[in-house]
């Protein structure tokens, strides 16, 4: 079950500005981020399990020199591997956006799996984000500034923030982006994602981005994605036209070089986002099978290393 947790690693990004990066960046292993010194530490996102959390806490102590005084935790989303490890860091302040802190509730504490193999969560919980905010704060750590913006429009979800430390031109994008894997859109918007990356995420001119899973990257990987999300765009409106299920359209598609990005699966669940979106909400939208339909592409259920 951690089979990888010993290949995780710290990115120093700039002074007391670090990426923890846990590799290979699939189903539940997220990034996370930490700022600021030992004594004064903003973290941004936690990790899925109780043994991964503690060890983003191992690599922040390794690198600050002691334990960290996490006093604010940051949420880019409500997904559960950004976001269980909350609950191991009892005296921090968990800040979000309105809606991350609703869609946290609303999905409760880490589940029995049926669309993923197991995973063993060890003791974690949901804490849903108890600071909320509607479009921005700004948050000092030490020397650093960090601006924590909403994005404006369901994307990823319908909570994204993204995380911009001008000084440093550093963006922690949470999952609006995935660096090596398949963009993911089935609890947000193809169309509200693509408008994020062109008319929020790219004007800032990141020089460093940590997307939500995945290596550290550059701001390449924003053209990179809107790419692919046109490519489910125009595959939804094919797959409508030739009376094609999402499923059907998925197994039928030329994924190109797409086809090498982890969890390629994932285009059906986008694609069920993509049908309900082109159709203008004629084709509903059913979570249950999308899911479902991941595993039957997949051809079981979703590997996850977490
Ligand atoms: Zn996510």
């Amino acid at each position: 079950m951690t089979a990888q947790l010993d290949a995780t690693y710290t990115v120093e990004l700039a002074p007391q500005v670090h990426a923890f990066i846990q590799p290979d960046g699939s189903w539940w292993l997220n990034n996370a981020g930490f700022v600021g010194t030992a004594a004064d530490t903003v973290l941004i996102d936690t990790a899925a399990t109780e043994a991964r959390t503690r060890g983003l806490m191992a690599a922040m102590t390794a690198t600050m020199g002691s334990a960290p005084t996490v006093r604010t935790i940051v949420n880019t989303h409500h997904h559960g591997d950004h976001t269980f490890g909350n609950c191991l860091f009892p005296n921090a302040t968990v800040v979000a956006h309105r809606h991350c802190r609703q869609e946290a509730l609303e999905y409760g504490d880490p589940p029995v799996l049926t669309s993923w193999r197991q995973i063993d969560w060890g003791e974690v919980k949901c804490v849903a984000p108890h600071l909320i905010f509607d479009q921005s704060i700004e948050l000092i750590a030490g020397d650093t500034t960090l601006q924590v913006m909403h994005v404006g429009q369901r994307a990823h979800t319908a909570g994204d923030v993204i995380v911009w430390i001008p000084q440093h031109r550093v963006l922690f994008t949470g999952d609006l982006l995935f660096h090596g894997g398949t963009p993911f859109v089935l609890s947000g918007s193809v169309a509200g994602s693509i408008a994020v990356l062109r008319t929020v995420l790219a004007p800032l001119g990141a020089a460093t981005v940590v997307a939500g899973h995945g290596p550290v990257a550059t701001a390449e990987l924003i053209d990179d994605t809107v790419e692919y999300l046109q490519f489910v765009q125009r595959l939804s409106q094919q797959g409508l036209r030739a009376g094609l299920t999402p499923l059907q359209a998925a197994d039928r598609a030329d994924l190109g070089r797409f086809a090498s990005w982890l969890d390629p699966e994932r285009i059906v669940g986008n694609l069920h986002r993509g049908y309900h979106e082109v159709s203008h909400g004629a084709v509903g939208f059913d979570e249950t099978r999308a899911l479902a339909d991941m595993v039957a592409l997949n051809g079981g259920p979703l590997t996850t290393h977490a």
